[in-house]
């Protein structure tokens, strides 16, 4: 971007939101969950649905890149930045709200895409409704968890989802069914899109709150156990193979400890690469391609990285 679109956008974007959620050069580094990344030229928050449609109309006039970022928990984000503008969603995308049903004890819970996934498990929790306990660990936006199909524990987002409204780049609004979203293994219809998720909406079954408090503490204890949550990391850095696990086949490799830089694999949990405190962006897509290739001599099985790296 030159010089001259930086002065420009600004004024258009500040005519646009409010001057507290536009950011110049603002470090990635502080979006990201491994703690990388280089600054953003524009950094905004759009607060409500007008904001959105204005900010990307704006990026289209001045042919400037943007990028949706949630919470930024599977990105990596590169260490000379992003020429463009990172977009977060707050505001009225930080809503959820509930339609129940008595006749049938079900409820229509919709939330908007800036919600966090740990936060929508505890409201499903409050109001006594089961689907949501697996996510009350994925430190991810709803956003990024419809994006990803998230999931833990043998439950995905595709298990309670019923629908999800995005933005088409080009301005028009669309309400997805749950066989429309495409969802499938950390994968949806929005991957390589230039959709904007706006919320997404489930479909969960009334249920006793002991047992739901039960299972989410459980599942928040399996991960103190076995995650490296000491460490700024992305969560598994590679999709799970199938009929194996990617953790497995990096530790067989004897990778556990293997280091580029700052990055390294972790010790407690193979299938994450951590930041030890120093790594690049460098540093872990080094890493990720010698583990690939390691893995691959030593089993045959090239893994997949589920890490996005943001370009
Ligand atoms: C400690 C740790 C544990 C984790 N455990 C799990 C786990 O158990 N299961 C699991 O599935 N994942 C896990 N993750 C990974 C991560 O939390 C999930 O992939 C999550 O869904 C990402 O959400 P996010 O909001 O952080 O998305 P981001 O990382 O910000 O973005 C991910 C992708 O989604 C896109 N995106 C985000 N929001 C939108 C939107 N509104 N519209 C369009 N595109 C959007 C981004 O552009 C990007 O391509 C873990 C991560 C960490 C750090």
């Amino acid at each position: 971007m030159l010089l001259i679109d930086r002065s420009i956008l600004t004024e258009k974007l500040s005519g646009i939101l409010d001057l507290k959620n536009v950011f110049l050069d603002e470090p990635l580094s502080g979006h990201t969950s491994f703690r990388i990344g280089g600054p953003a030229a524009f950094y905004v928050i759009a607060e409500n649905l007008t904001e959105l449609k204005e900010i990307i109309s704006v990026c289209k006039e001045m042919n400037i890149k943007w990028y949706i970022l949630g919470n930024g928990t599977n990105v990596l984000a590169p260490d000379d930045g992003y020429d463009g503008v990172v977009i977060r969603l707050g505001g009225k995308f930080n809503e959820i709200s509930i339609e129940e049903d008595i006749n049938d004890g079900t409820a229509l819970i919709t939330a908007g895409a800036g919600v966090s996934m740990a936060a929508l498990s505890v409201y499903a929790l409050k109001k006594g409704f089961t689907g949501l306990e697996f996510a009350h660990g994925i430190p991810g936006s709803l956003g990024g968890g419809i994006y990803m199909n998230a999931g833990a524990y043998g439950a995905e987002i595709k298990n309670c989802i019923f629908s999800a409204k995005a933005l088409t780049p080009d301005g028009h609004l669309e309400e997805y069914t749950k066989e429309e979203l495409k969802l499938g293994y950390r994968t949806s219809r929005f991957v390589g899109s230039d959709e904007i998720i706006l919320d997404g909406a489930f479909r969960l079954m009334v249920y006793p709150r002991i047992p739901i408090r039960t299972m989410m503490e459980e599942y928040k204890k399996r991960r103190i156990e076995k995650q490296p949550l000491e460490l700024p990391s992305a969560g598994s850095t590679f999709k799970r193979p199938e009929g194996n696990f990617a953790g497995k086949l990096i530790e067989e490799a004897g990778l556990k400890g293997f280091k580029i830089g700052g990055a390294m694999v972790s010790e407690k949990h193979a299938g994450f690469i951590v930041n030890t405190g120093n790594a690049t962006a460098a540093d872990v897509e080094a890493l990720i391609e010698a583990v690939r290739q390691k893995v691959y001599e030593n089993s045959g099985v090239m893994l997949e990285p589920e890490v996005k790296i943001m370009r």
